[in-house]
């Protein structure tokens, strides 16, 4: 059932774009950690920093850790945003955040409902 609802199409469309997800400092901590790099090396090979924010860089339309193979070459410490979407729970508080989501996803069945989906996204916070 959960499977008809949502199903990673392993597009690779969320990781695209000319911005990523905001770090927070225990994120950038665990990524240089994971990469054996310095806090500063790391900032200043793959990270950016707008504002208050921290961001992945991108190269080519796509965040700087895309794999050629279509993969999160982090995998095991994405950060937070990354490792909850496209079931994020911004979902449960505002249905339109779920439609601009959905719109971004082709994992989605197209019957899916809102309701469907926050249960969904309720199981995956557990
Ligand atoms: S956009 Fe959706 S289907 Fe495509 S890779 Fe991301 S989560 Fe998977
Ligand atoms: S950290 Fe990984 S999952 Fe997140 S945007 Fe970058 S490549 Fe995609």
């Amino acid at each position: 059932m959960e499977r008809e609802i949502f199903q990673c199409r392993c597009c690779g469309h969320c990781c695209h774009g000319e911005s990523t997800v905001s770090l927070t400092q225990e994120e950038v901590e665990r990524i240089a950690s994971h990469l054996g790099l310095s806090e500063a090396a790391l900032l200043e090979q793959y990270l950016v920093r707008k504002g208050k924010r921290t961001e992945m860089k991108t190269v080519d339309g796509h965040c700087i850790f895309y794999g050629e193979d279509g993969l999160c070459s982090i995998h095991p410490v994405k950060p937070f945003h990354c490792r909850r979407w496209p079931l994020h729970p911004s979902i449960l508080d505002d249905e339109g955040a779920w439609e601009a989501i959905r719109a971004d996803c082709p994992g989605f069945s197209k019957q899916a409902t809102y309701q469907e989906v926050c249960a969904l996204v309720k199981k995956e916070a557990q």
